[in-house]
């Protein structure tokens, strides 16, 4: 079933009640589907875009596909919880290339760094570049697996039914906010006295969007402990995750519409009854659930008067949008085994070992000079690339940046957004193409298609409202913000999606197993992990 063969809303005659409706069809909409379809539920999931997968889809040019939103997930090396549930919703398993020995590389300036597949390697490579701050680093890597294990009880809490969180909410929490309400740079100073070190242990701060300063060690301590066993590709490309997971929605009897964007959620006396769609028909449903992030659902998907009796507007005044990206899609008629692309992914910032003074120098525009890119190389990470496109490979440069860079062409229609846009997509894509030359020469007078995705593309293509790229920041106030949880005060309305658990696949797909769990009453983990055994 791959992501182009689905049924548009305008020319679908089937049923308008369903026992669920999912709003969204990214990672998170299409397991919670399956979880729910596995459960007899009959289950609608509606997307607004004509591709759906979310952020996991994929888009086509001259015979060229690049991935959106996935360059690597870990924890699938073996068969870990993360594996088991990916294994769980798929009809048939997703297949995961391993990316080899080193799965970032990260430079500042002509200065490069490795992080290396396993603890035990990533230990001895940093001890062996920083002898004296080896006990440091021993201690940082446990921490790292401390705070896995405190997080446990934290997310848990968000699925248990409401009087046992009133009971045991504060005691689940506690541990996991220890970590969570501390940044990512108070912890590493209290650890560390070198700056380069620090440094390149927070290069990775792109896969959440928030510079140490400002993350919650938390969040670091996710992402770090993610990959510590290695990247992982999926064998296919992103497009693998909706082709694996969303037939068992459709196995089952449910829906999936395409081009079919939610209007607003009804609600009566406090309770989800359907939705309204873009053209005023609707579908009503037993359940809702909105994966489009909390900022969407609250403050365009739900009537403001419920919004406001809730409390949710008070809610979300300590919820910011992360921030957003630049991605420059490369097409090339070379392999990537003639070009010699590597597996790896490519961290890349300047000379000075600062990274929220090189980012907010460039959002607060004292600079222009990038605060990092990063490059990504599916063609050399998928065993499948050659099969699909011979001769070919495709490569993704990708940099942050905030939404005031586009406002000026907020509210213009994609591909008509004037003389001025097309100048400074230019700009950007010619910054973007230096980087690559520098970093990867071989390309360098092969590149046969390039094309710019700013900010405004990531709001119109998946509907966020100011492009953000990983829903909701991930900051310490985050953690402490009680209503990011499946179960919401609005009877039958419930939420999934990257800013209910963390963003990155792992985290959607986590949302999903926890929202099934407060729906269905039951422990999904425990009944995941049973099923895994049989
Ligand atoms: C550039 C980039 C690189 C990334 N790289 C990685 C990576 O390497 N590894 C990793 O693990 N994660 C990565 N991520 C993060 C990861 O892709 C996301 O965290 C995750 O896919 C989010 O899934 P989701 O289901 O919560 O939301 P989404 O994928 O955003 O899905 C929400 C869906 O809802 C739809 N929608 C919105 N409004 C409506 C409406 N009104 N009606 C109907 N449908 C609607 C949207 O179109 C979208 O399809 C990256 C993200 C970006 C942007």
């Amino acid at each position: 079933m791959a992501q182009s063969n689905f049924t548009s809303y305008k020319h679908y005659k089937g049923n308008r009640h369903f026992d669920v409706i999912i709003i969204g069809s990214g990672i998170s909409g299409i397991a919670l589907g399956a979880i729910l379809s596995k459960h007899g539920k009959k289950v609608l999931i509606l997307e607004q875009h004509y591709t759906p997968g979310g952020y996991t889809h994929t888009f086509k040019r001259n015979d060229y596909e690049w991935d959106v939103g996935v360059h690597y997930v870990g924890e699938v090396g073996k068969q870990t919880l993360l594996k088991t549930v990916y294994d769980y919703v798929s009809e048939t398993p997703i297949q995961w290339a391993d990316m080899g020995e080193v799965y970032d590389r990260v430079f500042f300036g002509t200065e490069s760094y490795e992080f290396r597949k396993g603890k035990k390697q990533f230990t001895e490579y940093f001890t062996q570049l920083f002898p004296e701050e080896k006990a440091s680093i021993e201690k940082y890597v446990q921490l790292l697996s401390v705070s896995g294990g405190a997080a446990r009880w934290f997310y848990a809490e968000k699925a248990v039914p409401k009087w046992l969180s009133f009971l045991a909410g504060g005691i689940m929490r506690k541990s996991y906010l220890k970590f969570a309400s501390r940044t990512t740079a108070e912890v590493m100073n209290e650890l560390f006295t070198n700056e380069k070190l620090k440094a390149v242990l927070c290069a990775q701060f792109g896969d959440y969007g928030l510079p140490p300063t400002e993350s919650s060690f938390a969040m670091h301590a996710v992402v770090a402990s993610h990959y510590l066993y290695g990247g992982f590709y999926p064998v296919g490309g992103s497009a693998a995750f909706f082709d694996h997971i969303a037939p068992v929605t459709k196995n089952f009897g449910g829906e999936i519409l395409i081009r079919a964007r939610v209007k607003q959620i009804k609600i009566e006396s406090n309770t989800a009854k359907g939705v309204i769609m873009e053209d005023g028909k609707e579908f009503t449903a037993n359940q809702i659930i909105s994966t489009v992030g909390v900022v969407n659902t609250f403050q365009h998907l739900l009537p403001e008067k419920v919004v406001k009796e809730n409390a949710y507007t008070e809610k979300l005044k300590s919820t910011k949008p992360s921030l957003t990206y630049h991605c420059l899609y490369v097409g090339l008629k070379h392999t990537a085994e003639e070009l010699q692309l590597p597996k790896s992914n490519f961290w890349i910032f300047p000379e000075v070992y600062d990274h929220t003074k090189n980012l907010y120098d460039y959002i607060n525009r004292k600079t222009d000079k990038l605060p990092g890119v990063y490059i990504s190389f599916p063609a050399a990470k998928d065993p499948d690339f050659q099969k699909r496109f011979p001769g070919r490979s495709t490569i993704e440069v990708i940099t942050l940046t905030n939404f005031e860079q586009v406002q000026q062409w907020n509210g213009t229609r994609w591909m008509h957004r004037g003389d001025d846009y097309v100048a400074f997509k230019k700009k950007i894509s010619e910054q973007l193409l230096e980087y690559l030359y520098t970093y990867v020469p071989s390309v360098k007078g092969k590149i046969d298609y390039t094309e710019l995705s700013t900010p405004l593309s990531a709001k119109h293509f998946a509907n966020y409202q100011y492009g953000e790229m990983y829903g909701i920041d991930h900051d310490p106030a985050r953690f402490e913000n009680r209503y990011l949880k499946p179960q919401t005060d609005i009877r039958n309305f419930y939420l999934a999606g990257q800013d209910v658990v963390s963003c990155g696949v792992g985290g959607a797909l986590m949302s999903a197993v926890l929202c099934g769990s407060a729906m269905l009453g039951k422990n999904m983990i425990n009944e995941i992990i049973s099923s895994a055994k049989k």
